[in-house]
């Protein structure tokens, strides 16, 4: 069998599943989740390894209206996803409409690659409910392959991988057949952290947040590491920090451990909470923060 390799990237709404997805495919935690939308700002490539195939997969942002700058950078990371894709996995959840924007479902019917449909979270609805989502779709985009699953409890994902395999084109490998990601330690540092922020902050704290890993000492047995926690205003950083220290104290345990874990060491963890006015408008600050 001759090798076969290519890219399949991943777009829908906010939080239909799509980092789950990516995660369940590639068999790690590449892409953080939460119930929260726009927790994915960047395109995270996640790749699929075997002696036969390597799949890279692109995790991005969900589709949304952008209202700052920030998050017109997020949506090129959509629109690259057009540009060297393979083939199209678009990923709708039980329910819903279609794409905030219609440009972008304008462009996935206008494509030639084979488009792969994916009605994820079945798990939460009974089946003739499921099989009403299917004619509906079915309608909606005739040109697309429809596959049902549940991302989070691994169903019908191997299916989905299967049928992957078949549509890429033969080719060799694009990466390194070890690697899992394009992205370093340093990023997924800086997204563990953002994780816990997303988790145990409301409102607009996690949309303000920007975290950025400012020294990264590896020694023998201990991996010393200073996180900068940006935020737009001094009143945020009264509140990440919380009373008596105890919320940021938090975060820099939960996240240490996860760090741990991922670098296979003993981490020693710093984050300082700093005020970076208006970052998210800032287009030289989005760029040192790289987002473009
Ligand atoms: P993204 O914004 O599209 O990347 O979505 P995420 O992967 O971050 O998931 C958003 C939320 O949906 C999280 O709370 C997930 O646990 C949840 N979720 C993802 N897949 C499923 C699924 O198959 N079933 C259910 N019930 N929830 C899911
Ligand atoms: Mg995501």
């Amino acid at each position: 069998m001759k090798h076969k390799s290519g890219f399949v990237n991943i777009i829908g709404n906010p939080n239909v599943g799509k980092s789950t997805l990516m995660n369940a495919l590639v068999g790690e935690k590449l892409s953080i989740i939460t119930n929260k939308v726009q927790t994915t700002r960047h395109r995270i490539l996640g790749i699929l390894n075997d002696p036969d195939f390597q799949i890279v997969f692109s995790d991005t942002p969900g589709v949304i209206k952008p209202a700052y700058e920030l998050q017109k950078n997020m949506m090129s990371f959509v629109r690259s996803a057009f540009e060297d894709a393979d083939v199209l996995v678009y990923m709708i959840e039980i329910g819903e409409k279609g794409l905030k924007d219609e440009n972008i479902f304008i462009r996935i019917k206008e494509l030639t690659i084979p488009v792969l449909l994916l009605i994820n979270k079945i798990d939460l609805v009974a089946q003739e409910i499921v099989n009403k989502e299917i004619d509906r779709w079915a309608n909606i985009l005739p040109e697309a392959e429809i596959f049902v699953v549940s991302a989070l409890n691994n169903f019908n994902i191997v299916k989905v991988k299967n049928r992957l395999v078949e549509l890429l084109p033969v080719s060799s490998p694009y990466f390194d057949k070890q690697a899992i990601t394009d992205k370093s330690e340093r990023f997924f540092v800086e997204e563990i952290i953002r994780e816990k922020i997303l988790i145990h902050y409301k409102k607009e704290i996690p949309y303000s947040v920007q975290v950025q890993v400012e020294e990264f000492i590896n020694e023998e047995d201990i991996t010393k590491i200073r996180a900068t926690i940006f935020v737009m205003r001094e009143s945020q950083k009264g509140i990440i920090i919380g009373h008596k220290g105890l919320g940021l104290k938090r975060i820099g345990s939960e996240a240490r451990r996860d760090i741990e874990k991922m670098l296979g060491n003993k981490v020693f963890l710093e984050t300082p909470v700093k005020v970076k006015k208006n970052w998210r408008d800032n287009n030289n600050q989005l760029k040192k923060f790289g987002y473009s």
